[in-house]
């Protein structure tokens, strides 16, 4: 069985007695930042002088900073900026502010399980991951409750890194939701497989197969857009709230019927040898290594393969019926932004 720790576990006045900088202020950056200055946590923003979010985190009454000052001033480092930009704002302005006594954390593993950052091992290294996007974590804080999050230790020079991921974790709010011990390297492998085979890669190119199969056997594009991606939720909403079953007790013996006799058809052992190969890429760093090199040649692939995405005639159908749709709460995002 996996450790589960919530608030009773964690000692809040840990972090409380720190003083910890919040380096970017994106999706993860402003609800951590919010969050335990709520907590009465002493906070400080870390960001570039030319960054647009310095207004918004002042406006919020947030202490902002340029990165390497707040490092310096912290016993607690939270990296915060995009994963494939923390390697070069680790070695130029976090690195160098870095002492013994001090903690290095992080919401997802990547640099650290690849080898991307390196600390020195007089220092903390912590993990604090929560397992949804910022403005949930913000936002359910608020309301009372909380999202839950992975903790995990990589260094523990102290000898009470664990109890300090605990503390922090509570005071964003996790300790509500439950906090799930885990390692750095599960963390960023599961993290990495499931987004690539499951929720992101898996479902776009599942929702694209069936859109595509219903349109190329003359069906009208609306109609394989309704039953391929809208209803999806629908689904999912059910699976959330009661697991395979309770959705399974919602539809029709027809469409149960249906799951049986056709979702091992089409998810088959093919897919099953598919996702083995994923896994294994990025266990042994391949997909990290491809990523990384992409990065560093400004990303064309990516970025062709972006737009050509948004080109897909279920984004071109989609807009228009969902315009229909006011009360879904439409957003279109163009390429590049
Ligand atoms: P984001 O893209 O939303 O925000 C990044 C922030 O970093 C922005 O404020 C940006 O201005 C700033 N930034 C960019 N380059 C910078 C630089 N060179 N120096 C200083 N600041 C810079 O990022 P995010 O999605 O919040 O991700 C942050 C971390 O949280 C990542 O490790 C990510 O894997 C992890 N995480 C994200 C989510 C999520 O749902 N977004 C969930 C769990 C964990
Ligand atoms: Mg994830």
């Amino acid at each position: 069985m996996a450790t589960l720790y919530y608030d009773k576990n964690a000692d809040l006045s840990l972090i409380r007695g720190k003083r910890v900088a919040i380096i970017g202020y994106g999706s993860q950056g402003h609800a951590h930042a919010l969050n335990l200055a709520d907590n009465g946590v002493r906070v400080k923003v870390g960001l570039p002088p030319s960054s647009r979010s310095i207004a918004k985190a002042k406006e919020r009454g947030l202490e902002v900073a340029p990165v390497a000052e707040a490092s310096a001033w912290a016993d607690v480092i939270m990296v915060l900026v995009p994963d494939t930009a923390q390697p070069a704002v680790y070695e130029r302005e976090i690195a160098p502010h870095l002492a013994p006594g001090k903690t290095l954390m992080f919401a997802h593993g990547f640099n650290i399980r690849y080898g991307t950052i390196l600390p020195r091992v007089d220092v903390d290294v912590s993990m604090v991951a929560p397992k949804g996007p910022g403005h949930r974590v913000r936002e359910t804080f608020q309301d009372g409750s909380g999202v839950p999050a992975l903790i995990a230790v990589h260094q523990d020079a102290s000898g009470s890194a664990r109890q300090l991921a605990l503390s922090y974790a509570a005071a964003i709010g996790a300790g509500r939701a439950g906090m799930l011990a885990t390692t750095f390297a599960e963390e960023t492998e599961t993290d990495l497989f499931g987004e690539q085979a499951v929720l992101c890669g898996g479902v776009s190119a599942l929702v694209k197969a069936g859109f595509e199969t219903l349109t190329a056997a003359g069906y009208q594009p609306e109609v394989a857009y309704f039953e391929c991606l809208h209803e999806l939720k629908l689904i999912v909403d059910l699976m959330y709230r009661g697991g395979l079953s309770y959705m399974r007790y919602s539809v029709s013996d027809t469409a149960e019927h249906g799951d049986y006799v056709s979702g091992p058809r089409v998810i088959d052992a093919r897919v099953k040898d598919a996702m083995r190969s994923v896994l294994a890429e990025i266990q042994n760093g391949t997909f990290a290594r491809r990523w990384i090199d992409e990065n560093h040649q400004g990303r064309p692939w990516f970025e062709a393969e972006r737009a050509k995405e948004t080109r897909h005639p279920i984004e071109e159908v989609g807009v228009k019926l969902r315009a229909m749709m006011p009360f879904l709460d439409p957003v279109t995002v163009k390429p590049g932004e």
